[in-house]
């Protein structure tokens, strides 16, 4: 069985007692570096010159330095750029500035699952990954609560490498809802496909084909908006809460059972096999390496795909929907239509 921690079972004095980087504040960084300092511990914000996100960390009273000064001044450096810059912004401001004793942490394996960053001896590796987006870390911690996360220890140089993830761990919430163990390997390669094949990747295409059968058979897109889109939270809200079970427990008898036999025949073996070879590219790098090379150039695929994805009518019918109804909880920092970030 998984092993999993809670709130006794880690120490919050450990990164207390630490002098802590957080190096990006963006939907990570910013729940990290708040939700420490509100646990009392010190805590920096580490940025590049003239960086975006500078003002925002400022204005929470945040001590923000660049990357490189933040790195120096920290023993923990937690690195929350975005995944394709953290090699290049380790290279060149984190690397030299580590010191014997140093623990690096990530929320995400990829760049040391796939060699893009090797620490140098006598410096920890270890993961503290939160299994939520950013902005719930932080409203979770707010409410009392927090998000399960799960620790990784890849090169325990002190031997108090996991301690030291777990009081982290501990200080941004993460032990109030539970820590599982786990390898950078496993976190990394069930991460990208979780988030390639099921929650992002699969959901997404899954509503968007709904969208189209519905209203290329002549049905109102507001109407194909609500069955194959809004409805989601609340089934999904059901899953988490008592599994599929849970799920088919509360709908009607005629959705349960329209579950039974049509789920099959749009979810049909021929989706498991190409999870298989979905899974398979995320194993041997091939994955890792599109997107690595595809940033290095300036991400033109990338780009051209957020566009074509941004242009399905299914968003243009929401974003005018949502504007009608009053259930809408909007998140923060996201602003709507917002293709060409
Ligand atoms: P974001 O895209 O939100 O990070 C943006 C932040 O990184 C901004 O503050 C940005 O500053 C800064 N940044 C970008 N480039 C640089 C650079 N070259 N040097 C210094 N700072 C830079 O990242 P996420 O929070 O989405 O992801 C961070 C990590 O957390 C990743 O490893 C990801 O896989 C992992 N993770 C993310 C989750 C999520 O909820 N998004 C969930 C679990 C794990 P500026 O304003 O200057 O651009
Ligand atoms: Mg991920
Ligand atoms: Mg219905």
């Amino acid at each position: 069985a998984a092993e999993i921690f809670y709130e006794d079972d880690a120490d919050l004095s450990i990164i207390q007692g630490r002098k802590v980087a957080v190096i990006g504040y963006g939907s990570q960084g910013h729940a990290h570096a708040l939700n420490l300092r509100d646990s009392g511990v010190d805590v920096r914000v580490g940025l590049s010159e003239g960086s975006s996100s500078r003002a925002k960390a400022e204005a929470e009273g945040l001590t923000v330095k660049t990357v490189a000064e933040a790195a120096a001044e920290a023993d923990v450096i937690m690195i929350l750029t975005p995944d394709q810059v953290q090699r290049t912004v380790y290279a060149d401001a984190i690397q030299p500035n580590l010191k014997d004793g140093d623990i690096l942490l990530f929320a995400h394996g990829l760049n040391i699952r796939f060699g893009y960053i090797e620490a140098p001896q006598g410096v920890d590796v270890a993961m503290v990954a939160p299994k939520g987006p950013g902005h719930t870390v932080r409203r979770e911690y707010e409410a009392g609560r927090g998000v399960p996360c799960l620790v990784a220890v890849e090169v325990d140089a002190s031997g108090k490498a996991q301690e030291i993830a777990l009081s982290y761990a501990k200080a941004i919430g993460g032990t109030r809802a539970g820590v599982i163990k786990t390898t950078f390997t496993e976190e990394t390669e069930s991460d990208l496909f979780g988030e390639q094949a099921v929650l992002c990747g699969g959901m997404s295409h899954l509503v968007q084909y709904g969208f189209e059968t519905l209203t290329e058979a002549g049905y109102q897109p507001e109407i194909a908006y609500f069955e194959v889109l809004h409805e989601l939270e609340l089934i999904v809200d059901l899953m988490v809460e008592g599994g599929i079970s849970k799920q088919r427990w509360s709908i009607s008898d005629t959705a349960e059972y329209g579950d039974y036999v049509s789920g099959p025949r749009v979810i049909d073996p021929s989706v498991k096999e190409n999870m298989k070879a979905v899974l398979s590219d995320i194993q041997d790098g091939t994955f890792a390496r599109r997107f690595m090379e595809d940033q290095d150039a300036g991400a033109p695929e990338f780009k051209q795909l957020r566009e074509k994805e941004e242009g399905h009518p299914i968003e243009a019918t929401g974003r005018e929907l949502r504007k009608l109804f009053v259930w809408t909880d909007s998140d923060s920092d996201y602003t709507e239509g917002t293709a060409a970030r």
